[in-house]
C-alpha cells in the first residue's frame, strides 16, 4: 500500500488530502493518506480567514493578479477546463456559497466553519488520517529511485512515505526543503502600512472613501487601489492599503485622492464653482468652512496643513490650485509594514522555478510537492490566496495519488 504524507493541515494540505484520498477510493486503489499537523487540530488557519467568514475564493480569478503570475497561470490552466475546478471541488463536497462585491465568494452560512466542516467530513469519509501535534522538522528525500521519504518530527518519531506534499504555509522553515531548491526568507505583506506619523496620528480611526496611488521615491506610480482607507496612529489600514502593501517599500509615497470620482482636470473648476456658491449669500468663507460638509473636520485640517493654508484665513481664488493638488494627492510617506499580526500572507518561500506548475512537484525530487503559501506565491485580498491554496493542493493531491497507484506494497509504518 502506497503512502502519502501531507505536512500541514491548513487549506492547501486538506485540499491535497481530500483530493488524493478521493482519487484512490474512486479507483479502488489502497493507499494511506496522512495529514501531519503541528497544531492540536487541523484547519485552524481557515477559521481565521475573512473575519471568521472565509472568503474562500473569487468568481473572477485572474492569474495576472498573483506574484509569479506565469507560474500560477500554468498551474490554474492545468486544472480541467469547464466550470472552475476549485468551485467544482467544493460543490462536490456539498458547500453552498454566495457572491459578494468584487466577486468575493463566502459560504452561504457565512461561517468559515462550513468550509472546514465539509473538508474534514470528506477527509474522514475517504479515510484520511489526521495526525495532530506532529511538527515536521526535516524531510529526508529517497536516496535511490523508488525509495521512500523519511519525515522527522519534533517529538523524535519518523514517518515514511512514497510521496510528500509540503503544505506548511507562509512560515515554512527552510530546513524542510531539500538543498538545491531556491528559497526566499518570508516577510509579512497584505497588511497595514506604517507611515510618517505627523499627519496620521491626528486622524486615528477615521475612514475615508478614496483612491490611493503608491508611488516610488522617483514619483513613478507602482500601483493604484480604490476603496476605504482607515487612518491609524501608526499609519493606514483597509483593504486598499493591504493590497498596495504587496508592492510598497520604505521611502515610497501613498498619494490619497480624496475626490476619486472627479477627474483631475475638473477639480479646480469644481472648487471655483463651490467658492462662488458658498460666498453668494455674503457669509464669510474661511478655508476651513470651505471644506465643511465635504471632508471630516480633522481630515480637512490635515489637508489644509499639507497645502500650507491656514484654516481660519478667508478662502481666496488663488488658493484653488494648491487645495486641488492636496485633495487629489494627499501624500503619506511609507516607512514599512504596520502591525504584522494583521498581515494575511507572507511573501517568499520556495522558488517556483524549481517546480512543475501542473503538479507542484519538485523537478529535482520526484514525489515531493510544495503547495499553497509555502511557495513564493501571493495575491491581493478577495479570496485569491485561499483559491491558490485549494488549487495547488488539488493539483498536488491528484499527482501524488497517481504516484501511489504505481508504488510497491512495502509499507514500513512509523517508528523512532
Ligand atoms: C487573518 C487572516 C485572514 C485571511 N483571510 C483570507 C480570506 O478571507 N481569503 C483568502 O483568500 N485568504 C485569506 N487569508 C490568507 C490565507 O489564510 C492563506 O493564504 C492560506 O491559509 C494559505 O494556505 P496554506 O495551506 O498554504 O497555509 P496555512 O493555511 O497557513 O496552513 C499551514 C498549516 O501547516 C501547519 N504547519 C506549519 N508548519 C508545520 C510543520 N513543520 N509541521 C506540521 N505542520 C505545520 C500549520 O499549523 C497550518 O495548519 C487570510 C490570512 C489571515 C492571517
Amino acid at each position: 500500500m502506497g503512502r502519502l504524507a501531507i505536512i500541514g493541515g491548513g487549506a492547501a494540505g486538506l485540499a491535497a488530502a481530500v483530493t488524493a484520498a478521493r482519487e484512490l477510493r474512486m479507483l479502488g486503489v489502497p493507499g494511506d493518506v496522512a495529514v501531519y499537523e503541528a497544531d492540536e487540530r487541523v484547519g485552524r488557519s481557515i477559521l481565521a480567514t475573512g473575519n471568521g467568514r472565509c472568503n474562500f475564493s473569487n468568481a473572477r480569478i485572474d492569474a495576472g493578479a498573483y506574484r509569479n503570475a506565469a507560474f500560477v497561470g500554468s498551474a490554474l490552466g492545468a486544472l480541467t477546463a469547464g466550470s472552475d475546478p476549485v468551485h467544482a471541488f467544493f460543490a462536490d463536497l456539498g458547500l453552498v456559497w454566495r457572491e459578494e462585491g468584487e466577486g468575493r465568494l463566502y459560504p452561504l452560512a457565512n461561517k468559515a466553519t462550513s468550509v472546514l466542516d465539509v473538508l474534514r467530513a470528506a477527509a474522514a469519509d475517504f479515510g484520511v488520517r489526521e495526525a495532530c501535534g506532529r511538527r515536521a522538522v526535516r524531510i529526508d528525500v529517497p536516496d535511490r529511485p523508488g525509495g521512500r521519504f523519511h519525515i522527522r518530527f519534533a517529538d523524535g518519531t519518523v514517518g515514511h512515505a512514497d510521496a510528500v506534499v509540503l503544505a506548511t504555509g507562509g512560515r515554512t522553515a527552510r530546513e524542510l526543503l531539500p538543498e538545491g531548491i531556491g528559497f526566499a526568507a518570508a516577510r509579512p505583506v497584505l497588511g497595514p502600512l506604517r507611515t510618517a506619523t505627523d499627519v496620521v496620528r491626528h486622524l486615528n480611526n477615521l475612514r475615508v472613501r478614496c483612491a490611493v496611488t503608491l508611488a516610488g521615491p522617483d514619483g513613478a506610480p507602482k500601483a493604484r487601489e480604490a476603496g476605504e482607507l482607515l487612518f491609524r496612529d501608526y499609519g493606514v489600514s483597509g483593504i486598499a492599503v493591504f493590497n498596495l502593501s504587496r508592492f510598497a517599500e520604505p521611502g515610497d509615497r501613498l498619494l490619497v485622492d480624496l475626490l476619486p470620482q472627479m477627474p483631475e482636470g475638473d477639480c479646480a473648476g469644481f472648487l471655483h464653482a463651490r467658492r462662488r456658491r458658498l460666498s453668494a449669500d455674503g457669509r464669510p468663507l474661511s478655508r476651513e468652512a470651505f471644506l465643511r460638509g465635504m471632508l471630516l473636520p480633522a481630515v480637512a485640517r490635515a489637508v489644509l496643513e499639507e497645502a500650507g493654508l491656514a484654516p481660519g484665513a478667508p478662502f481666496a481664488k488663488r488658493d484653488v490650485p494648491t487645495l486641488a493638488a492636496a485633495l487629489k494627492a494627499f501624500p503619506l510617506e511609507v516607512r514599512g509594514m504596520g502591525d504584522e499580526r494583521q498581515c494575511q500572507v507572507r511573501r517568499g518561500g520556495a522558488d517556483v522555478a524549481a517546480f512543475d506548475p501542473r503538479t507542484l512537484e519538485a523537478r529535482a525530487v520526484p514525489g515531493l510537492h510544495v503547495v499553497g503559501e509555502a511557495l513564493d506565491v501571493d495575491a491581493p485580498c478577495g479570496g485569491y490566496n485561499l483559491h491558490w491554496a485549494w488549487a495547488s493542493g488539488i493539483l498536488a493531491g491528484r499527482a501524488a495519488a497517481t504516484r501511489l497507484m504505481g508504488s510497491d506494497d512495502v509499507a514500513q509504518g512509523e517508528g523512532r
